[in-house]
């Protein structure tokens, strides 16, 4: 196969969710050569299912296919395959406000190599799962490390990319921040170590007064379809929105910080930890004003509760 987001993906089918066959010597074993996605499916209150935004898991699905020299699904693929799946356990799919069905995408070398080169044969799987909150903290404030000493990417490396590989490099530094009590890391730059990246699986937002403020999507961060979101919905809630370098002296001055994913919607966070100094941030018992605002009208879009004013639902039964 050539490298590149185009080849032939033959139709696919539904089998209940178990271990799968894979040659020891495929090339997402040996060499890492795999990309993920990340999406949710939420229940309106009156039973239909709502995805969001899937077109842009599989174009960003897409984009990371030719970094990492693989084949991609083509958009409409993607996304018939998500629905397929969501209908075929829309039985997971939990009561609106009691949590969502997340729903996993996996494209992999599965072909095998021995020799360090793209794999001849690719896979594409989807497994879905119900899910609460990601932090254990829920919409209470999130406590984050600032890491001078791990990084998650570098420029040119693979950071922008959702491929295994990068979150194969956060698990030790996350491990240690959880074991220290804190709920995730935050991570700077490789270069200058002292503007802001993202935390291991959310991006990271800044506010003073009126400004919102989040790192520029430049090659080592990864493009959040909820950062995109949030930012489109505070410019058209009269914010002003600026997408820059951030460092982590604006980040310990700031009137609220929060982060943003798929997983973990909009995390308001309560303190940052740098250099053995504790910020903690002002607010409504730690959930800043803006944070909760954007929270607000982030989830009544997704959960069907308020009319789709930015056309990013699609409704599937
Ligand atoms: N950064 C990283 C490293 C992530 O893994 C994720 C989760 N996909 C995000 C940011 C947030 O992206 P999204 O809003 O598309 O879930």
């Amino acid at each position: 196969t050539k490298c590149g987001p185009d080849g032939n993906f033959s139709e696919g089918e539904m089998v209940p969710f178990g271990p799968i066959s894979l040659s020891p010597s495929s090339g997402v074993l040996n060499y890492g050569q795999g990309l993920f996605e990340g999406l949710k499916a939420y229940r309106k209150t009156d039973g239909p299912i709502l995805l969001f935004r899937p077109e842009e898991n599989a174009l960003r699905m897409r984009i990371g296919a030719e970094r990492m020299c693989m084949p991609a699904p083509t958009v409409e693929q993607f996304v018939d395959a998500v629905k397929q799946t969501v209908l075929a356990n829309k039985r997971w799919v939990p009561p609106t406000g009691k949590g969502s069905l997340y729903i996993r995408p996996l494209l992999m070398g599965s072909g095998a190599v021995l020799g360090l080169a793209p794999a001849p044969e690719y896979t594409f799987i989807i497994f879905v799962s119900p899910v609460g909150n990601y932090f254990k903290e829920g919409l209470a404030p999130i406590n984050l490390i600032v890491e001078d000493k791990f990084h998650r990417a570098t420029p040119g490396g693979t950071g922008s990319v959702k491929t295994i590989g990068n979150y194969a490099s956060v698990l030790l530094a996350q491990k240690i921040a959880k074991e220290k009590g804190y709920s995730d890391v935050l991570y700077l730059d490789a270069v200058h170590k002292k503007y802001l990246e993202e935390v291991s699986s959310c991006n990271i937002f800044v506010v003073k007064g009126d400004v919102i403020s989040t790192p520029a999507v430049k090659g080592t961060i990864l493009p959040g379809i909820t950062r995109k979101s949030i930012i489109d919905v505070a410019l058209s809630k009269g914010f002003q929105v600026e997408e820059r370098l951030v460092s982590v002296e604006e980040l310990l001055e700031a009137d609220e910080v929060f982060c943003t994913g798929t997983a973990v919607v909009v995390s308001p966070v309560g303190s940052i930890t740098y250099q053995g100094k504790r910020v903690e941030y002002a607010g409504n018992k730690g959930v800043g004003v803006v944070s909760q605002q954007l929270y607000t009208s982030l989830t009544s879009l997704q959960m069907g509760q308020e009319e789709d004013w930015m056309g990013w639902t699609v409704q599937l039964n």
